[in-house]
């Protein structure tokens, strides 16, 4: 193999912002990852002359389409289908869809590169891939979800498969849209396989599939303080978001003994000074999975603060754990977050802090768990979920537990290997994620050749 003259990370950057213009979540994801792995590969020469970053941030396969569906009233509504494989050099594409009006292609981009990374980090045997539509699940009937998926399903269901690519639930897909897209899977290919993951446990479902992400999460939060000998116990903590991944950091946080002083949704964000307790925790499940309502109903029934299009970093804080979307805490906002007190922040949702955020976080040396490991529980136990499924039993809830448990803190010691300076206590665990995330997929793209 000739030897390459090295780029530097602006010339790889150069290049990549000319290739893929516009795409500023998905530049944003790729100079994060990036900014890491080119100190540790300056002196790997291997992994220049086989270009591999070069190769990880071009998805192998795009896939985009039409979704024809029919609503209520009659009107034909067109929506855009998305999956991005973008690695399968450790495993079968692996990876959410997500139904949001804000999807496009840099969106999908960059959660499919991160995934990669984070899927790698799990230690299980999974690629990288993401997917979703713009169509918008809220105020439609359960009627118009169920033919929107099935049209969405009548075309994605000849790219994946069980051991192709097993797309799971995101942002608007939870149990119900799951439920639809396999029972149209099953209908058109007449094979009943382990092709999605969330499912229910009535077919196919892993038990605390629902519980993992939100979970892990504060694991790597509970991991993170218990290397300092401090704990979870007796902090005040903000949770964003009111979905799957915010309720259950939720109530992990308030069984280690934490205080959970707000949520948020798109409508703005609840503060209680007392903590949200159990029974708030059940009303807030019940408003947004059940009667999919907003949290300023939640505020009003329990008479707490609720501030309307406000995110919650200005209320002071011990830990944070944001659990909403991408880019939902500002540089300013981590600014006043380390300001009033913040001591770690946990990214249950991808990417939800902006880069120079996550900048600000470690140049103060505050715990910060960047997304592809502080939430990759979730995707470890779907990758659980597909090994029961292939050999067509179910483990109990308390093993799976455990593993979740286990997992976490493997993927803690592995940040902790590859984010530690000689000679310094603190751990860059942004640095530590991104070149353990790394490195395993660029051996194996290194002992298939150039492919
Ligand atoms: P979800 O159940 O649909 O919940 C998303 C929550 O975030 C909702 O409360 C939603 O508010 C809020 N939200 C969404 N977009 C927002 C915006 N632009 N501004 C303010 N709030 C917004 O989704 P989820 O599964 O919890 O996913 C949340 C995050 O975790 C995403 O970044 C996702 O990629 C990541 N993640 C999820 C999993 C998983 O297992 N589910 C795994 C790994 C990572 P409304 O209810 O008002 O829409």
């Amino acid at each position: 193999m000739a030897i390459t003259d090295h780029v530097d990370l602006e010339q790889f950057m150069v290049g990549l912002r000319r290739r893929n213009p516009g795409e500023n979540e998905f530049q944003q994801a790729v100079y994060e990852v990036a900014s890491n792995v080119f100190d540790f590969i300056d002196d790997k020469e291997i992994y220049h002359e086989w270009q591999i970053l070069r190769r990880i941030a071009e998805p192998d396969r795009i896939i985009i389409f039409r979704v024809c569906w029919e609503d209520d009233s009659g009107n034909i509504r067109v929506n855009r289908g998305y999956r991005v494989q973008n690695s399968n050099a450790i495993g079968p594409y692996k990876g959410g869809l997500r139904f949001h009006p804000s999807v496009n292609l840099s969106i999908l981009k960059f959660l499919a590169f991160e995934q990669t990374f984070k899927n790698s980090l799990t230690g299980l045997p999974m690629g990288g891939g993401k997917g979703g539509s713009d169509f918008n699940p809220k105020g439609k009937s359960d009627n118009e979800v169920m033919r929107f998926c099935q049209s969405f399903m009548t075309e994605l269901y000849r790219h994946i498969g069980d051991d192709i690519d097993v797309p799971a639930g995101d942002i608007g897909v939870g149990a119900r849209e799951i439920g639809y897209l396999f029972g149209q899977y099953k209908r058109l290919t007449n094979r009943f396989v382990g092709v999605l993951t969330g499912k229910g446990m009535e077919f196919g479902g892993s038990p605390i599939r629902t519980e993992a992400t939100g979970y892990g999460a504060v694991y790597m939060m509970e991991d993170m303080l218990g290397r300092r000998k401090d704990a979870i116990e007796g902090k005040n903590c903000l949770v964003s978001g009111a979905g799957n991944v915010a309720t259950y950091a939720a109530e992990k946080i308030m069984q280690l003994g934490g205080k959970v002083l707000t949520m948020s949704d798109s409508s703005g964000f609840v503060y209680d000074e007392n903590g949200i307790d159990k029974a708030k925790l059940a009303y807030i499940l019940d408003l947004k999975t059940v009667r999919r309502g907003s949290l300023g109903e939640f505020a009003q029934e329990f008479h707490l603060e609720f501030h309307p299009g406000e995110r919650p970093w200005q209320v002071p804080c011990d830990l944070a754990f944001p659990c909403a979307t991408q880019n939902e805490i500002s540089r300013d906002e981590a600014r006043l977050l380390i300001e009033n007190g913040c001591i770690g922040l946990s990214e249950g949702a991808n990417m939800p802090t902006e880069q120079d955020g996550v900048k600000d976080f470690v140049e103060a040396k505050r715990l910060f768990a960047p997304s592809k490991a502080a939430n990759a529980g979730g995707v470890a136990i779907s990758g659980l979920e597909m090994s029961q499924n292939s050999a067509r039993i179910t483990w109990k809830e308390e093993e799976l537990q455990a593993l979740l448990r286990d997992i976490m803190k493997e993927i803690h010691e592995k940040c902790v290997e590859y984010g530690s300076q000689a000679g310094h206590d603190y751990v860059d665990y942004v640095k530590g994620a991104n070149i353990a995330g790394f490195k395993k997929v660029a051996d194996a793209m290194i002992a298939y050749g150039v492919v």
